[in-house]
């Protein structure tokens, strides 16, 4: 099969290349994904509380602003803005799931692009354009002993997509730093540049470097909450 312009991921990048081929005329393009669905980053991350970090006034196409909720939304709403473009803009013919592009080779002499996926299937394009983002693979740092911490053991062997401090042991965590630290040297007299304006502090340990040593090695799971890992979905690669 042959097309004029073929995308590679259906993220952010993707669908905005699009809706610009769209709105310059051509219509004989594909947009091929490894995964399921469309929206790259945000469909692949799902931990609590994920939101954008910049104002969704800027976090969104300009030639189509969102009556967003908040100034910094979540993670659904991101997804749902994506999805509203694929279907004010027409998108859905266009888009390709469970295709991954495992080789990309430019024939000079055809002046065609030979993309192979990793089924096996061939596609010719006259234009590629490569939206494959840069983080859709975790890197692990190749820190020694990593594989024995507790966290990343419990991950893999409990097969969790993610697992997050539960609120009351935080809370709980907060108050014996707060009640242990008003008898150290930060809090017991004048002020002191280690805590914040209302006197809390924020960045010291309140008690003995054994301690500290022990409670960062132990690791406990009943103290998380977790999610269990989705089934892989066909075609999506290792990342
Ligand atoms: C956890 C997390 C939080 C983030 N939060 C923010 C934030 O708050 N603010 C911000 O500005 N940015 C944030 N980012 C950065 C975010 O990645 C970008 O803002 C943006 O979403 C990237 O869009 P993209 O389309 O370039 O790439 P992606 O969203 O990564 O999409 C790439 C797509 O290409 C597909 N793909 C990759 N390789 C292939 C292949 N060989 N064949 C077929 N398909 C393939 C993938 O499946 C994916 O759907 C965050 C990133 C992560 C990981």
């Amino acid at each position: 099969m042959r097309y004029r312009v073929v995308v590679i991921g259906a993220g952010f990048a993707g669908i905005g290349m699009a809706i610009a081929l769209k709105q310059a005329g051509i219509d004989d393009f594909v947009v091929l994904d490894r995964a399921d669905d469309l929206g790259g980053t945000w469909r692949d991350n799902s931990y609590p509380d994920l939101t954008c970090d910049i104002p969704s006034q800027l976090y969104s196409f300009s030639f189509r602003p969102w009556r967003w909720s908040r100034r910094f939304p979540a993670r659904d709403e991101i997804l749902a803005y994506l999805h509203a473009l694929i279907a004010e803009h027409g998108l859905d013919p266009h888009l390709r799931f469970g295709r991954a592009v495992a080789a990309a080779e430019f024939d000079e002499r055809r002046a065609v692009w030979n993309l192979t996926l990793d089924d096996g299937d061939t596609l010719q394009a006259t234009a590629l354009v490569c939206a494959v983002g840069q983080l859709g693979r975790p890197a692990l740092p190749d820190i020694p002993g990593r594989d024995r911490f507790g966290a990343i053991r419990a991950l893999r062997a409990e097969r969790l997509a993610w697992l997050d401090v539960r609120p009351e042991v935080q809370e709980a965590f907060n108050s014996w730093v707060a009640s242990a630290s008003r008898t150290s040297v930060w809090e017991s007299g004048c002020h002191s540049w280690y805590t914040t304006a209302s006197g809390r502090n924020t960045n010291n340990w309140p008690d003995h470097t054994f301690l500290y040593r022990y409670r960062v090695r132990h690791f406990d799971l009943a103290a998380y909450r977790v999610r269990p890992r989705q089934p892989a979905a066909a075609g999506a690669s290792a990342a």
